[in-house]
């Protein structure tokens, strides 16, 4: 079906995870109505009318609009569904008692219910608050700093629920992004293509025997798996990846991958032990990301790595 510019526009504003199930739902309502062009009119009828009010049909001849609400049936999201989708992306969700004077924990809106979270965000976001009351660095930070606690004074942590990382976890001292890796399941494979158009990072190609995944483009997103129709698509592994040593200000630095695919305790476990290396080695007045920078984020793997009669922690590619 063809889209007016004006129509294909205004899909564009639709959350790229979303919209093929959006373009489907206005084609089938423009398609109801005798059309084969969607035009930016439709669009609109179509969502006031998926969100409950009866579309018109006005704007096409011979249009068959018999008032009914059409295809909010079958798991077909509404516009209120959307624009509550819309909202939770957006969102940096509030937690209460993870924020004080001297750090800063935010959480992507998984935490709101942001569906297409990996991970538990909320609670993730309240262990690693945890770890950073018992860690001492409250009182550290706070003795440094005469006057206001400024915002590049506070050790800030994120966690994201998915690659798409709307928390930000790239540009702070510690982050944490949730990783769903997929793997090839049991059942067979329908050749239906529906997880390469997914993949926004063209990680999957189809061969007769299935799909094959190229994990050196793949970012653990886990949408394939949820895309597969047929149970040819499995969750390999999943976990976090961890990430250390972001900042913005005068001297922007990204953060770099600490770990990748660790478990819960793993996680919990680097956020301590970054904190201690930090308080140990940092330098006065010194950032994070100045002693990754100093160091190297291997020689800071290292020193959080377990003792020998520990176990191993998760390796980074
Ligand atoms: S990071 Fe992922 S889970 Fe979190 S709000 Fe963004 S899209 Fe949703
Ligand atoms: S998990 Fe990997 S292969 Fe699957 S959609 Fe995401 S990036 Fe693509
Ligand atoms: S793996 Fe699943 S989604 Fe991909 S082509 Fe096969 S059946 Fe379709």
């Amino acid at each position: 079906m063809d889209w007016e510019p004006d129509a294909a526009a205004r899909l564009e504003k639709v959350p790229f995870f979303i919209r093929k199930k959006v373009k489907k739902q206005i084609e089938q309502y423009v398609q109801d109505r005798g059309g084969s062009t969607v035009t930016g009119l439709d669009v609109a009828e179509a969502r006031r009318a998926l969100a409950g009010e009866a579309g018109t049909g006005e704007n096409r001849p011979g249009g068959k609009d018999n008032g009914t609400v059409p295809h909010t049936a079958g798991g077909l999201l509404s516009a209120g569904d959307i624009e509550r989708i819309e909202k939770m992306v957006e969102s940096v969700v509030d937690l209460e008692g993870l924020n004080t004077r001297c750090r800063q924990v935010k959480v992507c809106g998984g935490a709101a219910g942001c569906p297409l979270s990996l991970i538990q965000d909320r609670k993730i976001a309240q262990s690693l608050a945890r770890v950073l009351d018992q860690s001492g660095l409250e009182d550290r930070l706070a003795g440094r700093v005469e006057g206001p606690v400024l915002f590049h004074h506070k050790f800030k942590v994120a966690v994201a629920g998915c690659p798409n990382a709307c928390s930000q976890p790239q540009i702070v001292d510690f982050g944490v992004i949730g990783q769903s890796r997929p793997g090839r399941g049991e059942d067979p494979c329908t050749g239906c293509g529906l997880c390469v158009e997914t993949c926004r990072e063209n990680a999957i190609t189809l061969a007769e025997e299935g799909p094959g995944f190229d994990f050196s483009r793949c970012l653990n997103c886990g949408q394939c798996i949820q895309a597969c129709p047929a149970g040819a698509i499995k969750e390999e592994e999943s976990g976090f990846k961890v990430l250390a040593g972001g900042k913005l200000g005068r001297h922007p630095r990204l953060a770099e991958t600490l770990l990748d695919l660790a478990d819960e305790d793993q996680l919990v476990k680097a956020l301590g032990g970054v904190v201690r290396v930090y308080m140990d080695h940092g330098r006065s007045g010194e950032r994070l990301a100045g002693l990754v920078d100093r160091l190297g984020i291997g020689r800071i793997r290292e020193m959080i790595a377990p003792s020998d009669n520990e176990d191993s922690g998760p390796g980074v590619d």
